[in-house]
């Protein structure tokens, strides 16, 4: 049995700061843009494709691609939260400061793009506290929010938890309550829940991307891959089904993914079906989304606002694998 329902508003302490029991200021209805910042052929399926020594040969379009993404924020006065690779910030400090000049919130998104499978979970610590600062030496601010590469913490990375939980990880977005053949905790609950590697072990504040739950079923819809893949009208259900459930609806994007001139990698069949397809029209589909009613918040908004009243607890060891 891995959900176990408890009230955990006495273990996580008195409300914070402005909080009030109202459904209203609990991160309800409240939307999420996110941006995974990471270069085009660092993505997972460039792995063995692209080996890590040779990202040098391919030239590098993240500071396009989030030039554009500024602007299309600062044009519908929208925030969001980008959750960096330490890599890039080692290569563009700038950057980083200019996307945490104008409002939005810097998270990490580890320092190389490993999935976590392959990481031990020293290694895994030690590209946390790279990642981190980087990100603070660029902002002068504190980084609170954590997203692995490709969602990889399931079942059987549950060691991760502990390693975010003694790093001081506020909240965690890497757990996607979905069945998917690399990703994905389906069990998982779609509202903001703690989370717990081992039994008895530290917990983390979890606030999992949208899902459109229909037929007993999470049906993915927050972004990637299934934003260009799928039609638009499935995301629009799935904010809608958020909003009238009363959680925060988490959407995610890559910079690659609004940059059609990309170079091509000679990536398998199925690797090129998601990251190559619909890229032409991936700029005015967001367009389309931020021009949606908001609230819009950054993630530690949401986390801040859900905290007190994150009722669901999940065990990751013991969770359906996908
Ligand atoms: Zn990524």
């Amino acid at each position: 049995m891995a959900m176990v329902s408890q009230n955990e508003s006495n273990a996580s302490g008195a409300p914070g700061p402005g909080h009030s029991a109202s459904p209203a200021c609990a991160g309800a209805g409240a939307r999420c843009l996110t941006i995974d910042v990471e270069e085009y052929f660092m993505i997972e399926a460039a792995h063995g494709v692209v080996a890590p020594a040779d990202w040098g040969d391919w030239p590098s379009r993240v500071q396009r691609n989030i030039d554009l993404l500024l602007e299309m924020f600062a044009r519908h006065d929208r925030v969001g939260t980008f959750f960096i690779l330490g890599d890039i910030a080692r290569d563009h400090p700038k950057m980083v400061r200019r996307i945490a000049d104008a409002g939005h919130e810097i998270a990490s998104h580890g320092t190389g793009h490993q999935r976590l499978h392959r990481l031990t979970p020293d290694v895994f610590a030690d590209t946390l506290t790279t990642s981190f600062k980087l990100l603070e030496d660029a902002t002068g601010q504190r980084v609170a929010g954590y997203r692995a590469p490709t969602f990889s913490i399931v079942p059987g990375t549950s060691w991760a938890i502990d390693v975010l939980a003694e790093h001081g990880v506020e909240y965690d977005s890497s757990i996607f309550p979905v069945r998917h053949p690399q990703y994905g905790v389906p069990d998982a609950p779609p509202a903001p829940f703690y989370v717990q590697g081992r039994d008895g072990g530290a917990r983390v504040l979890e606030i999992p991307p949208l899902v459109w739950e229909i037929a007993g079923r999470h049906v993915p819809v927050a972004g990637g891959g299934y934003f260009r893949l799928l039609p638009q009208w499935l995301m629009k259900r799935g904010l809608h089904q958020a909003r009238i459930q009363g959680r925060p609806a988490v959407l995610y994007f890559h910079p690659w993914e609004f940059d059609p001139d990309m170079p091509r990698m000679p990536l398998s069949f199925t690797g090129r079906i998601r990251t190559y397809t619909r890229l032409r029209q991936a700029a005015a589909r967001l367009d389309e989304v931020m021009r949606l009613d908001g609230p819009w918040m950054r993630m530690c908004d949401v986390a801040s606002r859900a905290r007190p009243e994150a009722q669901e607890r999940l065990l990751l060891s013991e969770a359906a694998s996908p």
